[in-house]
């Protein structure tokens, strides 16, 4: 493994092996302080974060090594209009290793095909964020004691949240577990989430729009927020913001261990006074983003020491390059310099061909006889 766009870059079992290490800081800190002596890693972030950023800028610093980063993208070369493949071969001359947050689906993926360092996705678009998933991970491990047979809640938007793309394609790898999709109908999970991973997969989940239908057999309620910056229409947003707000009267119907989970920031979706109830998880979690953050710096560092890292597999499935376009307007597709437009072959029986770089559908069917690969 050389980069990580996707949690599913990760085996079960590497997954259990950062779980592990994590535990091993957390319990003797001391052991990793020199772990990455003279390592650097370099943050892009060309979108706003505080845990995100400073997790990953703490893990590095708890591990020895230093941070390069940007302040912002707006003070960076991309301003100037630099293409995300020449930013991370460029910024391969400096660092050792890159954690990359971008607007735009799929940005990362396109990094690490040109870096020489590993490229970690430190979530992009409304697309995926695996490391808030090994975050999530973590601390369901911590509160939990385990991965599997759990019943997840999952309510917000279901649609841009990031976060639960990759902690559904996570959690749907272990025996037992269910689904709970909490949304209004406009935020509801992406098809290609729905259809190729719960679907695909046979794994058991109900739609709803009620929080509390399904509460007192929760095991875990993952509240997220409203995408604000994923919007096209502001009046949309001001609609569907207060959707779900968790307080203690919704509480009283949720069994006395469920733990609440949100990968932060929290706008209006949980009431504070939920935060001295114990099965309030969510500043512990953020805690535990440091820790497997560091974990991964360790691993990504080690498995790559004196190689370089090269471009990132790409799946093998049959694709179609250059003769779709991504209508997705939050594709890295649509704006990155001559970057091919490259479609994959994900569903046979139905015909249907993903985007490479942010897994939206083709709008159009390919007429038989135009794959070129
Ligand atoms: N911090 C998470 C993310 O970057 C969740 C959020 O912003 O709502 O996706």
């Amino acid at each position: 493994m050389k980069h990580l766009i996707d949690i599913m870059d990760l085996s079960v079992g590497e997954i259990s092996e950062l779980v592990d290490t994590a535990q091993d800081i957390i319990a003797h800190p001391e052991q990793y302080a020199h772990s990455c002596d003279g390592r650097k890693l370099a943050t892009l972030f060309f979108e706003p974060s505080t845990r995100t950023r400073l997790s990953f800028e703490a893990a590095m610093y708890e591990l020895g090594g230093h941070v390069l980063s940007v302040p912002g993208g707006n003070t960076s070369s991309a301003a100037k209009g630099e293409s995300v493949a020449d930013t991370a071969r460029v910024v391969s001359c400096y660092a050792d290793i890159i954690a990359m947050r971008h607007p735009k689906d799929g940005a990362p993926f396109v990094a690490a095909q040109s870096s020489l360092i590993p490229v970690i996705n430190a979530g992009d678009g409304g697309h995926n964020h695996p490391t808030q998933t090994l975050t999530d991970l973590l601390t369901i491990y911590r509160e939990k004691g385990r991965f599997d047979h759990l019943t997840i809640g999952l309510c917000g938007d279901l649609k841009y949240g990031r976060t639960v793309h990759s902690l559904i394609n996570a959690m749907s790898r272990y025996p037992g577990n269910r689904f709970v999709l909490i949304s209004p109908e406009e935020l509801k999970l992406p098809g290609y989430v729905r259809e190729e991973v719960l679907e695909a997969n046979n794994i058991e989940y109900a739609e709803t729009a009620d929080m509390e239908e399904y509460m007192p057999q929760l095991d875990i309620l993952y509240m997220t927020r409203v995408q604000r910056e994923r919007f096209s229409d502001e009046q949309e947003y001001l609609r569907l913001k207060d959707s779900y707000i968790l307080d203690s009267a919704k509480l009283e119907k949720a069994g006395p261990d469920m733990c609440i989970l949100h990968p932060l920031p929290r706008v209006n979706e949980i009431s504070v006074a939920v935060d001295s109830d114990p099965r309030a998880c969510y500043f512990r979690q953020a805690l535990c983003g440091k820790y497997i953050r560091m974990a991964l710096i360790l691993k990504l560092l080690r498995e790559n020491d004196g190689v370089p890292a090269g471009s990132r597999v790409i799946p093998s499935q049959k694709r179609l390059v250059n003769v779709l376009r991504c209508r997705n307007p939050r594709c890295i597709s649509g704006v990155e310099q001559e970057l091919d437009q490259v479609f994959v072959l994900t569903d046979p029986k139905k015909n249907t061909y993903r985007c490479l770089y942010c897994e939206n559908e083709a709008e159009e069917t390919p007429q038989p006889g135009n794959a070129n690969s």
